[in-house]
């Protein structure tokens, strides 16, 4: 059974896109690719490639990864700019095999560069007129986590090969050079054949602090459902930061394990998409509860992205 699993509304027809292209040649890598580059292109998607998310400073900054499950190759860039695929340039690291895999800033842009990825601006009408009526606000009233989403794709083939992928330009009005759970292994994203792959989505700095794609990832190894897994792993740890810091923010996370079981956990209302084998893509959404979460079909009527 082949499974493939992704983040937000944004990603249904990227997923479309994904499993027509696994279809035409059992590439994992391709149809990732295929998902991604869907949203990145899209300058509708305000908060991942085209038409991303500015920092304070007028500038969007992209932060990207990728993971191979058989191999354990990875690679990852943050706060990079002018780079029109940031999840190329993650996918391109991730050949590096013993360093380097990890770029960020001016070091990320050149090696994209210099490796012939297409560089251009990002930055769009809507997006620039979005600054800067934000930046007419008072800017001490404005939280940097005032509108973000990340592209995660999590897949498994009918061989039990895993990979994952993400993309963004992170929070809205960030400070320049801050980086989120997205690049970050472990944290956003990761991968192992022996297990599945796992990605986040929501306030990097809260997900960080639980490590929760790997974490997820352990609990499913330990012999847990995956659904169960994703579902109480997030409800536990916004409780732990509830109690240890006294609130928390939006954590979201999508897990498929190498049975192709998939999983889902969230602290807010969140949509997905899932495709199995060559049924139907469908885009489901996850309410939450404090116990874990519950999952319906989309029917458009909950507002969500
Ligand atoms: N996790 C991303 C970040 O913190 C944002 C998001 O997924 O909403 O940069």
């Amino acid at each position: 059974m082949s499974v493939m699993i992704s983040t937000w509304r944004m990603s249904y027809i990227g997923m479309v896109k994904a499993r027509r292209n696994y279809g035409l040649n059992h590439d994992l890598d391709q149809a990732l690719a295929a998902l991604i580059h869907d949203v990145e292109n899209d300058p509708r998607f305000h908060s991942v490639g085209m038409g991303g998310l500015p920092n304070q400073q007028g500038i969007i900054q992209c932060d990207a990864s990728y993971m191979n499950g058989t191999t354990l190759a990875y690679g990852a860039c943050g706060a990079v700019e002018n780079v029109v695929s940031p999840f190329d340039l993650a996918y391109l690291l991730s050949k590096e095999y013993r360093f380097n895999n990890f770029l960020v800033g001016q070091g990320a842009y050149d090696y994209a560069n210099d490796h012939g990825l297409t560089i251009g601006s990002l930055m769009d009408y809507a997006t620039w007129k979005q600054y800067t009526d934000r930046s007419n606000q008072d800017m001490a009233a404005l939280k940097a986590y005032d509108g973000h989403d990340t592209v995660c794709a999590c897949m498994v083939d009918d061989q039990g090969h895993c990979v994952v992928g993400t993309s963004t330009s992170g929070l809205f009005m960030k400070h320049p050079g801050r980086l989120g759970d997205t690049p970050c292994i472990g944290c956003g994203f990761y991968a192992d054949d022996q297990i599945g792959a796992a990605a986040a989505t929501g306030m990097g700095e809260a997900i960080c602090k639980g490590v929760l794609s790997h974490a997820v990832l352990q609990r499913i190894a330990q012999g847990e459902e995956p659904m169960h897994a994703a579902s109480t792993l997030v409800a536990e740890f916004t409780e732990i930061l509830k109690s240890r810091y006294g609130k928390t923010d939006a954590i979201s996370l999508i897990v498929v394990d190498k049975q192709g079981r998939y999983g889902v956990g969230t602290n807010v209302d969140f949509a997905f998409v899932l495709s199995v084998d060559d049924q139907p893509v469908r885009t489901y959404v996850a309410l939450a509860d404090p116990h874990g979460c519950t999952i319906h079909m989309d029917d458009g009527q909950i507002n969500v992205d």
